[in-house]
């Protein structure tokens, strides 16, 4: 449970002090806001006390509490929606550094894998719940949301209760006992594409979701598998722009993952958006050199950025074509 309050609250105190003397564990960060983490479990009697002195809800969305939930920001597709961060958690430092430079150029969701799918056994697995903390610290401190991966249904609530978007990785489309129980989450699930499935199947894992009551749901093309061998996956446009037309759900493009060479990541994210895609999600590390994982595909910060700009703009540029169009349909 984590609960946030603003520094001038006095009522984080009156919290404090509830936790303290219930002799309950928590974790404290203060950046931007006071935020408690609460790691023990509440008794009834607690939750009455906290309830009296008038703090409420528990403030898993908090961030985000005075704004529109992070789904919507998504659905407004006033501007574009930029994932961004490491392909796996490396440690706090890895995080900070990454956080604050898409903080500073207005990216608003962190991502990392705390638990990663490799594809080798012996590839580095991922700092699991370490890395959930990690991440949610450095979002919180610069009121980013964060998205990150559940490889496994057992996994849903420790990392809903880090992360503000689940991912389904591309290995785990097929996981249908996964997305029913992703279904009743309250979470927005990042659903990739199968790195072999059809725009058929992938819709049809999008609706396991959906029928279980969850309709928060993007869907992310990543490539698919074709017999060229000069990059990992084909980033599949034309899927892209169908899963767009048969679907309300805003659709995004990951390019780090389709390219697996980072020569080719920022030309394929901007044809993404050129077609339409209502975001994109990009792999960066300060040294990618250095990276535990996906280090070929990376961006450092400085190509991240330049990527940023040029993203934005042909993001203005197609929403302005689309207005102009719809402004000259009726005469045409
Ligand atoms: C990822 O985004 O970290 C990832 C593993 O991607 P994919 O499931 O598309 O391979
Ligand atoms: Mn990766």
């Amino acid at each position: 449970m984590i609960y946030s309050f603003a520094h001038s609250d006095e009522k984080s105190q009156v919290f404090l002090t509830i936790l303290k003397d219930a002799g309950i564990d928590f974790e404290l960060t203060r950046h931007d806001r006071t935020v408690v983490r609460v790691l023990g479990q509440m008794t009834v009697a607690v939750e009455s006390k906290i309830a009296a002195a008038g703090i409420h809800s528990p403030a898993i969305n908090l961030i985000r509490h005075s704004e529109k939930s992070c789904y919507d920001q998504i659905l407004d597709r006033k501007e574009l929606t930029i994932i961004a961060g490491p392909c796996a958690v490396e440690s706090s430092e890895h995080v900070r550094i990454i956080a604050e430079r898409l903080k500073r150029l207005g990216v608003r969701f962190l991502r990392g894998g705390a638990f990663k799918p490799r594809t080798k056994v012996d590839s580095f697995q991922g700092m699991g719940i370490a890395g959930l903390r990690i991440l949610r610290e450095h979002a919180d401190a610069h009121g980013m949301f964060v998205i990150t991966e559940v490889m496994d249904r057992g996994q849903i609530d420790t990392v809903a209760e880090y992360a503000d978007i689940l991912q389904v990785g591309s290995r785990n489309m097929y996981n249908y006992t996964l997305l029913t129980a992703l279904g009743s989450v309250n979470r927005p699930v990042l659903l990739k594409r199968g790195m072999s499935a059809t725009l058929s199947e992938w819709l049809s894992a999008a609706e396991y979701v959906s029928r279980g009551g969850n309709n928060q749901i993007l869907l992310c093309e990543r490539g698919i598998r074709t017999f060229e061998p000069e990059f990992a996956h084909t980033l599949d446009l034309a899927a892209l722009v169908l899963a767009k037309d048969k679907t309300d759900y805003p659709v995004i493009a990951d390019t780090s993952h389709a390219a697996g060479r980072t020569d080719l990541v920022e030309a394929l994210a901007l044809a993404a958006i050129a077609a339409g895609s209502d975001g994109i999600m990009i792999e960066v590390h300060p040294d990618p050199s250095k990276a535990l994982s996906d280090g070929k595909q990376a961006l450092n910060l400085d190509q991240f950025e330049s990527l940023v700009v040029r993203a934005r703009r042909i993001f203005a540029a197609r929403q302005e074509f689309s207005s102009h169009k719809s402004d000259r349909e009726p005469n045409e």
